[in-house]
């Protein structure tokens, strides 16, 4: 018997939570439920976490959590509770398995057979953001080799260990070079390690299209997070409902297993949601926890169901489905399905299932860093980067020029474009001469210059190379 801990969640959460349940007992799970409350209650109670000190301590103690989805009350300062668990609980790896199930349930993309690993716990998840002038606010996007080589290496030991042909890779890295540009590095790296695997890299933006219009290409795809959260919930769509996808979170000593749609609070407590996106999450648990026959036996009897026409109303299609049902009814359906196998669909063997072990990430010698300039960001009203590149230059040292200034990324000055439509938020380059020992103290002096001549600075980001290669964007048009 083995501890999980559950929560209901909010809007369908504890309708399609009780239908999973029952279906899990029904088919003889060896669990046993500790449940907490998390959500909008315990957010509009005033914990801006959505979840108490006593009910992470239930959590980690249990180390296994399937979870309903919650709503997160709009401003506030609430914390999406979705990505403090999978940060806190160091769950790497979201699974998104997004399949077709043809002719059954109604689908452009009959052949569709897909897996998202999905990077959980950095990118532009890292809710980093300020307003920096009346006109701007930024938000951090930060992306770290430890990240990257762990996802990476997780798609491809999924692939490995599942008998998958191929992982894609997608990134934006023509134009995020840096950041996108490690994430498509460590891909190359650790692809290289897998040479029976085939391996293959798309800029996010044509790779979402081709997902949307030829999915069936796909097997593996490994991405950052934001990538990652969009193209699942489009990729479970297009087999025909949000509501059919599941998902794992998977971390060293936790795992987090739910489905991957919202709350839906306009169909709340009707007995219409369909519980299969949190089914088939309950399924990726149990496969964790080692149950794997009992998951066999759940997933086949599910298939069985939707091959025999029984669908929620979100599947549910004249002429293809069978019988409308609720909620309750769906999971009747499953019960009475268990030990049956599906005959068209193909049945699930999970005697090859297991926990995929992965070696801990190993920190790499630290490379030779040295500070080539600072950025100087400066809050500024005026229009003309003329004048501005007038009024930074009274600021330079000896040997610290200022060499270029950029605005929302694109050069301005020297030698800008008028039509530039240009903000209050201004980037102000600074490079020292070649041979000069810059360091911090020159960078403190540069805002002390600043301060004195009442220049509003709003923050700096060192210039470095790393082993000799600069390590910092250029301005566009440099
Ligand atoms: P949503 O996924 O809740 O709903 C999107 C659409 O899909 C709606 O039309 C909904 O009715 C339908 N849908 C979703 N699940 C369904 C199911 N099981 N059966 C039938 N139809 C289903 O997305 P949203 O409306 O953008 O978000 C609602 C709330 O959920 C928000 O507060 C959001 O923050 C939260 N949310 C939570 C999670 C989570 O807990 N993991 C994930 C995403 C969104």
């Amino acid at each position: 018997m083995i501890k999980i801990t559950i929560a209901k969640g909010d809007g369908i959460g504890p309708e399609i939570m009780n239908a999973t349940l029952e279906i899990l007992f029904a088919a003889g799970a060896q669990i046993e439920t500790d449940e907490i409350e998390i959500g909008e209650k315990v957010y509009l109670s005033g914990n801006t976490s959505g979840i108490s000190k006593e009910a992470w301590e239930v959590v980690t103690r249990n180390k296994v959590f399937l979870k309903a989805p919650i709503t997160t009350p709009q401003g506030g300062g609430y914390k999406s509770l979705n990505v403090s668990t999978r940060k806190f609980l160091g769950l790497y790896a979201n699974v998104r398995p997004c399949v077709s199930m043809h002719p059954f349930i109604s689908t452009k993309h009959p052949v569709m057979d897909l897996v998202i690993i999905r990077e959980n716990e950095e990118d532009l998840y890292a809710g980093i953001e300020h307003q920096q002038t009346d006109e701007v606010v930024q938000c951090l996007k930060l992306i770290s080799r430890p990240g990257c080589e762990k996802i990476v290496r997780y798609a491809f030991e999924y692939a490995k260990h599942y008998g998958r042909k191929k992982v894609t890779c997608f990134t934006k890295d023509n134009i995020m070079k840096q950041t996108d540009g490690l994430f498509h590095k460590v891909f190359d790296e650790i692809a290289s390690e897998y040479p029976e695997i085939i391996k293959e890299h798309w800029i996010v933006d044509i790779g979402a299209a081709k997902i949307a219009d030829t999915p069936e290409d796909f097997d593996v795809i490994v991405m950052p997070n934001l990538y990652g959260d969009i193209l699942s919930d489009v990729a479970a769509q297009i087999t025909g409902s949000v509501g059919l996808a599941g998902s794992s979170n998977i971390g060293e000593t936790c795992a987090m297993f739910e489905a991957i749609h919202g709350s839906a609070p306009t169909i709340a407590n009707q007995n219409v949601a369909n519980p299969s996106g949190l089914l088939q999450g309950a399924v990726m648990m149990l496969n964790h926890i080692g149950q794997t026959t009992i998951a066999e036996k759940i997933q086949n009897a599910w298939l069985k169901t939707i091959e025999d026409g029984i669908h929620t109303a979100d599947i549910f299609k004249e002429g293809i489905s069978k019988q409308k049902v609720g909620t309750k009814e769906f999971a009747n359906a499953v019960i009475n399905n268990l030990g049956q196998k599906p005959t068209i669909l193909k049945t699930v063997d999970y005697s090859n299932s297991s926990v995929l072990n992965l070696p801990s990430y190993k920190r790499k010698p630290k490379a030779q860093k040295t500070l080539e300039g600072v950025d100087v960001f400066v809050h500024w009203s005026g229009t003309d980067p003329n004048e501005l590149a007038e009024k930074i230059k009274g600021i330079e040292l000896e040997h610290v020029k200022l060499s270029m200034i950029t605005n929302r990324g694109i050069k301005v000055w020297p030698e800008g474009f008028k039509e530039t439509f240009c903000t209050d938020h201004w980037r102000c380059r600074f490079k020292s001469d070649a041979g000069f020992d810059f360091n911090q103290k020159h960078i403190i002096e540069l805002l002390s210059n600043a301060l004195s001549q009442n220049i509003d600075t709003i923050k700096t980001e060192n210039l470095y190379s790393f082993d000799g290669k600069s390590a910092y964007s250029l301005g566009q048009g440099q």
